[in-house]
């Protein structure tokens, strides 16, 4: 069973030498407990939060010891009543092979309804993130433009293409490559999109909603919510979601030098955490659900495959390696 240890609290982008991957004895399902062989794991922009010490709403991880994340794996062995071995659940014990979970803790998954990876993705956590983030935090309104930072991303994708099934007047991308930007038109259906590495975001942004926008759904943070802000129309919305532009910077970053238009626009922003609208899941699967099975809603993953890259995996949501949601496969 190997799993990955955090060995020291990263300063600045996370290296190799802050992780290892390390042989463990599989661990034993005690009473109430299955033995889960994970087959997909999860890698998360939040997991760089829990590397440090800081105080935040999850404790961070604990050195020398497993790290943790989302994992859909089968059952092996099962000492619990209601799961049985064969069955498939989404828990929360990834950066490993095997996990002996509390079936409190575990959610049964159906292989049969749903390609597995999908618990981790668009039906799953960074799916919700999207869907309340836009409908309730933003409180999106048929007729809205709605801008997305990290478009091309697990929550951005999302956040774009719901926007646009529920009437945008006009949904806006941006995102860090020239090919991003091509699948955000081409597939996704967003209206305009541009790379925020040819130029700077507040043009760009002016550029491709001339008549400015009513929703900012912000995964990014820095220049992009400045921006944001500047573009922003008379009652204008900001869910703040993320903030991946600043998670590995060692100072605090500068805040958006433009807040007072905040008053002129009576504007609002307001952050969320996802973990608060978990009374949204059953609409949100159902609703959800039904745009994937017809196709309307697309979703991309990308799939690396082995625990031994685990680690690669996350570095390369940090650097954008990813289109749509970042799964490791076992
Ligand atoms: P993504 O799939 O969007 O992956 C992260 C992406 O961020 C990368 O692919 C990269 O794409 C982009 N990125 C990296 N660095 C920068 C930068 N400096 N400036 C702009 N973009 C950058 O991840 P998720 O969909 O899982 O998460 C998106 C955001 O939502 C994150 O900020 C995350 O922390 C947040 N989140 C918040 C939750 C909540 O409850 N509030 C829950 C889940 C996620 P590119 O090539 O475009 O740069």
């Amino acid at each position: 069973n190997r799993e990955w240890h955090l060995l020291s609290r990263p300063v600045g982008w996370p290296k190799p030498e802050d992780f290892a991957l390390v042989d463990a004895e599989a661990p034993t399902p005690g009473e109430g407990q299955v033995l889960v062989r994970n087959k997909y794991l999860s890698v998360d922009p939040y997991m760089r939060g829990r590397m440090s010490a800081a105080k935040s709403y999850v404790a961070p991880f604990e050195l020398g010891k497993v790290m943790q994340g989302g994992a859909v794996g089968e059952v092996v062995a099962s000492n619990a009543e209601g799961l049985a071995v064969g069955d498939h659940v989404l828990h929360f014990f990834g950066w490993r092979e095997y996990a002996a979970v509390d079936a409190k803790n575990a959610v049964k998954v159906d292989p049969g309804t749903a390609p597995l990876s999908t618990y981790l993705g668009v039906l799953g956590m960074t799916g919700l993130t999207a869907y309340a983030g836009l409908l309730r935090t933003a409180a999106f309104k048929e007729g809205d433009s709605v801008f997305v930072s990290g478009a091309a991303g697990a929550v951005g994708s999302q956040v774009g293409q719901i926007a646009k099934l529920k009437g945008a007047s006009r949904v806006i991308g941006s995102a860090g490559s020239d090919e991003k930007v091509k699948l955000l038109l081409e597939e996704y259906g967003f209206d305009a999109a541009f790379n925020y590495k040819n130029g700077p975001v507040s043009e760009q942004l002016r550029a491709a909603a001339p008549d400015g926008i009513d929703v900012y759904f912000d995964n990014v943070g820095g220049d992009h919510l400045e921006a944001a802000i500047s573009s922003l129309n008379r009652g204008g919305r900001i869910a703040v979601c993320g903030m991946i532009s600043v998670y590995n910077n060692t100072e605090p970053a500068p805040g958006p030098k433009n807040l007072a238009r905040l008053i002129q626009t009576r504007g609002r922003i307001e952050g969320f955490l996802v973990g608060d609208h978990y009374d949204l899941q059953p609409q949100f699967v159902e609703e959800v659900g039904a745009w994937v099975r017809s196709g309307e809603l697309k979703y991309r993953e990308t799939v690396v495959e082995g625990i031994e890259n685990n680690l690669e995996a996350f570095f390369g949501v940090l650097r954008g390696d990813n289109v749509g949601k970042m799964i490791v496969a076992l």
